[in-house]
């Protein structure tokens, strides 16, 4: 039985549903095989990804393959109770809701497992977690799994190397058609998206500084500078920190940004990015926001342990005024500022990641036999495949090489 809060919502969900599809073409074409195929039939999936429109289209995708599918959140922050009502609504048992504490979060996503699941999608390793510990019992018919973001990748290699992996795990990440895009182009925009409609201030002419210069902070600095901004960036890598450098962005270490920055937004993926040091020497009004997975990157408990008033400013934006009067304003409470504060990714981008996602199942499931307790790479046909019918959904055409050019090269003559 669903477990949401409120089903009068759902004809609202139904209806972002519906909108996210139209953007969604590769998506579209990978369901309606699937609906011929019935890959997924008698599987059942359990989905932990954001609560949000494009998510709910990947689960009844798979829905359509027959799967028997079980859908939960990743984030209490990011969920959207009207999609959470719609998808149920649409046949797909789903157990979110918004704003739930840490054990009201857990207890969603046990329900989401209590089917037993055959196949998983984690983003971030919140259903692992659950499947390696306590719950490792619902774990008994598991095939295996897929992860969807950089930090659940980092995890599961963890896990592999101390030989702990209770099962296989394709890592949808590191497919160029997701991290190439999602992380880049998606982080780029959505971040952007939320600090805009939540501040409802102007982003040209403010010094930004991007901690971080992987994927992510890439699309955020790049979009910063194109709305007009000065951009920082801050970074641990040197060859990362010569790319900002090249790209036109100033580099220096946090503690020199920290009292130039109007604006932060942290993307490493670490922890204790912005920390007390820091919000010592910032300016009146500077904002804090983060797009990297954990809650982390901003030390919130130092910012709460100097403030001597907290409030909030706006809705998603917490003020802390310091003893000499400065404010300092956290974003959705220091947790990924576009899903906690925003709509997240844009339906065409999340089209790829989530294609990367079903085909991936397909291929566990086709090849559950040969593999072993490891984490596996996306095959590089599923990316050409992604990206081909990407492109065919966008009406964009590419060359194709002659005999000769084949063989030029690939040969060592000229
Ligand atoms: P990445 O590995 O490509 O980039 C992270 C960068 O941060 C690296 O260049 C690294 O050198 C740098 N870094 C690490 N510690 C640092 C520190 N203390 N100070 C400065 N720089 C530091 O990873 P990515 O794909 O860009 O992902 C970054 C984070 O964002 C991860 O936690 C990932 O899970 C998350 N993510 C968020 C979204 C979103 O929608 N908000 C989307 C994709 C990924
Ligand atoms: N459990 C983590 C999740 C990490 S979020 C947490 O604490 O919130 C990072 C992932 O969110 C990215 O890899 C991206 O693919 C995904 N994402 C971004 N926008 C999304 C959207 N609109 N719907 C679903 N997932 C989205």
């Amino acid at each position: 039985m669903s477990h949401v809060r409120d089903m009068s919502l759902a004809e609202s969900g139904r209806m972002k549903i519906r909108w996210v599809q139209d953007f969604m073409p590769a998506l579209v074409a990978i369901r309606a095989r699937f609906e011929r195929e019935k890959p997924f039939a008698g599987k059942k999936i359990t989905i932990s990804i954001h609560m949000e429109a494009k998510t709910a289209f990947l689960a009844l995708c798979l829905a359509a393959g027959g799967a028997e599918v079980h859908a939960t959140g990743c984030n209490p922050l990011s969920t959207q109770d009207d999609v959470a009502a719609g998808l149920a609504s649409m046949g797909v048992e789903t157990y979110a809701m918004h704003g739930v504490n840490a054990a009201e979060y857990r207890g969603l996503l046990v329900e989401a497992l209590s089917c037993c699941p055959d196949l998983i999608i984690d983003d971030g390793g919140d259903l692992l977690d659950l499947l390696s510990g306590d719950y490792a019992h619902l774990g008994k018919n598991l095939l295996g799994g897929a992860e969807e973001t950089t930090t659940g990748i980092h995890r599961l290699h963890a896990r592999a190397r101390a030989g702990v992996l209770p099962f296989p795990m394709m890592n949808v990440n590191d497919a160029k058609c997701k991290h190439y895009y999602d992380n880049k182009y998606g982080t780029g925009q959505s971040v952007w998206d939320a600090v805009m409609h939540t501040t409802n201030l102007l982003v040209a002419g403010k010094t930004v500084v991007v901690a971080g210069y992987g994927y992510c902070g890439r699309g955020v600095a790049m979009r910063a500078k194109g709305m007009g901004a000065n951009v920082i960036v801050t970074e641990i890598d040197p060859i990362k920190a010569l790319e900002a450098s090249m790209d036109g962005c100033r580099v220096m270490p946090m503690d020199e940004a920290a009292p130039q920055g109007d604006l932060f937004v942290t993307t490493t993926g670490c922890r204790d990015v912005l920390t007390r040091r820091h919000f010592e020497v910032m300016k009146n009004n500077a904002f804090l926001s983060n797009a990297g997975h954990f809650n982390v990157e901003v030390d919130c408990e130092a910012l709460a342990d100097m403030a001597v008033r907290v409030y909030p400013r706006r809705q998603d934006i917490t003020g802390y005024e310091l003893a000499d009067g400065r404010t300092l304003n956290l974003l959705a409470e220091g947790r990924l500022v576009n899903l906690a504060s925003g709509n997240g990714h844009p339906a065409e981008i999340m089209d790829t990641s989530f294609s990367v996602q079903a085909l991936a199942l397909e291929y566990l499931l086709h090849h559950a036999s040969e593999l072993g307790k490891q984490v596996y790479d996306i095959p590089e046909e599923i990316d050409r495949e992604v990206s081909r019918l990407k492109l065919h959904g966008a009406g964009l055409r590419i060359d194709t090489l002659t005999p000769e050019q084949e063989a030029y090269l690939s040969g060592w003559q000229v």
